[in-house]
């Protein structure tokens, strides 16, 4: 008999699942890292994983959580979840690193270092699991972009733009420059591709001709913008020799334009959402269609069918949430319409269970992809691997014990997300995580969070990497 090695906590008999490698053995974690995987060990705390997976936690580099902080008065109404109850969804739906939004707080001085910095201090105070910030880049002034080779001296290596919005195609020139100065300097700039004149033009005479409800919403914002806008970003960030992330691409001919670029060589990847595996647009006919509102729309079967394979061949890199709650009567408010529908919807607590029911159950992808595109991608692109994204002696003991078998049916007012309902409700998932664990410490267990509000840290990030 061996000497036993003490543990803070030993994983038992679970089959550990990693990019290209599937095997039974114990995990030993000690000051919060995985200390050894497989022979004897001893430990205080145990966990019996026997029947069940043990994962890497996930990564989810997209989502958009608010300051806990009060908002002025008259203030516009704000998405639901803040940095607590976002990330007890994702806890418990087994992601244990979010990637928030961070954009500049109303009376904010201007300045990417000093918006990160005020999020980081609210976010460390509420985020159960650990965070990081993605900055976005409304103004790219001269002294925004001298900012961008600084982000990564603070530990950020991301920026996030929108062409959505006009003010891209107004200073197109000018976040040309911010793309190179990301380049440069390890960063990975985030693009949001929609065309903001072909949306706009489609609202404004769907408006003019009596079509403002949301049986209009997807033709208001066409599949056409969006390719469109990929086509450009992706020429946009090869003038500039910068790499480029797509966020939530939603449609075949977007993924096509990225699929090319990809084949001749250029830096582009590209990030799926789940509202666009698994819904269609043919929900907007339904009278609380509006509840499904995201940027872009949901899109046709076709699509679905697009985006899959993507997900199935690699040209999708990363599935992430673009966790952006509203409740329901914010989605469904009445005064609302073509051009002004709140899009985005919580999605942190089902991403995984989802991907695994409708992915790995039901046999199109592999247990190492499930894990490759909900972790491991996402850890590599952003500067974080391999202290996230793997189960690996060294690495953070950021692990999910998940059972294979466990069906639950979502129902949104069960869940964490203070939305109060999701746009899964009444789905039957297979496989759910019966452990969260980050850091060592187990933060959810069997149905409960079991963590204090605080607990979660920055990820000091090193340069975007290669997958
Ligand atoms: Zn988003």
């Amino acid at each position: 008999m061996g000497v036993k090695t003490p543990m803070d906590l030993v994983i038992r008999g679970g089959t550990i699942v990693t990019v290209g490698e599937t095997y039974v053995a114990d995990v030993g974690v000690q000051d919060g890292k995985v200390a050894q995987i497989g022979g004897q060990m001893s430990a205080d705390r145990e966990i019996d994983a026997a029947g069940k997976l043990i994962v890497p936690g996930g990564v989810d580099m997209h989502v958009h959580l608010q300051l806990a902080e009060a908002q002025p008065e008259g203030a516009p109404p704000r998405m639901s979840d803040d940095f607590y109850w976002g990330t007890a969804g994702a806890a418990a739906g087994g992601i244990t690193t979010v990637g928030s939004m961070t954009a500049r707080q109303p009376g904010e001085p201007k300045g990417l270092l000093a918006t990160l910095e005020h999020a980081e201090a609210d976010a460390l105070q509420n985020s159960l699991i650990d965070f990081t910030l993605h900055p976005i880049i409304d103004d790219p002034s001269p002294d925004i972009i001298a900012e961008i080779p600084k982000l990564l001296d603070a530990g950020y290596s991301s920026t996030k733009t929108f062409m959505v919005m006009h003010a891209f195609d107004a200073r197109q020139n000018d976040y040309v420059k911010a793309f190179e100065a990301a380049g440069r300097n390890g960063i990975l700039p985030m693009l949001h591709c929609e065309d903001a004149n072909i949306n706009h033009h489609c609202e404004q005479r769907f408006h003019s001709e009596g079509k403002s409800d949301i049986r209009y919403y997807a033709d208001s914002r066409p599949p056409y913008a969006e390719a469109i806008a990929t086509a450009r970003g992706i020429s946009l960030a090869r003038a500039a020799g910068s790499p480029l992330y797509l966020v939530h691409v939603s449609c075949a001919d977007a993924l096509a334009e990225a699929r090319q670029a990809r084949a001749g060589g250029q830096r582009v990847y590209v990030e799926t959402r789940p509202i666009y595996l698994y819904l269609t647009r043919d929900l907007y006919e339904e009278p609380d269609g509006a509840k499904y509102v995201g940027w872009p729309p949901l899109r046709e079967k076709s699509d679905i069918e697009g985006i899959w394979d993507g997900i199935v061949n690699h040209d999708v890199d990363t599935l992430c949430s673009d966790h952006a709650p509203w409740t329901l009567s914010e989605k469904l408010d009445p005064d609302l319409s073509v051009g002004s529908f709140r899009p985005g919807m919580a999605n942190l607590e089902t991403l995984m269970p989802m991907l695994y029911s409708e992915g790995v159950v039901g046999g199109r992808i592999s247990l190492s992809r499930w894990v490759e595109l909900t972790s491991t991608n996402a850890a590599r692109l952003f500067g974080m691997f391999p202290q996230k994204g793997t189960v690996a002696v060294g690495s953070d003991a950021d692990l999910v014990v998940w059972d294979p078998d466990l069906k639950r049916v979502v129902r949104g007012e069960e869940m964490r997300s203070r939305a109060g309902y999701d746009v899964f409700d009444g789905y039957e998932i297979q496989g759910w995580p019966t452990h969260t664990i980050s850091r060592g410490d187990v933060v959810f267990e069997n149905g409960e969070i079991v963590a204090e509000r605080g607990r979660g840290k920055r990820v000091i990030r090193g340069p975007h990497g290669p997958l």
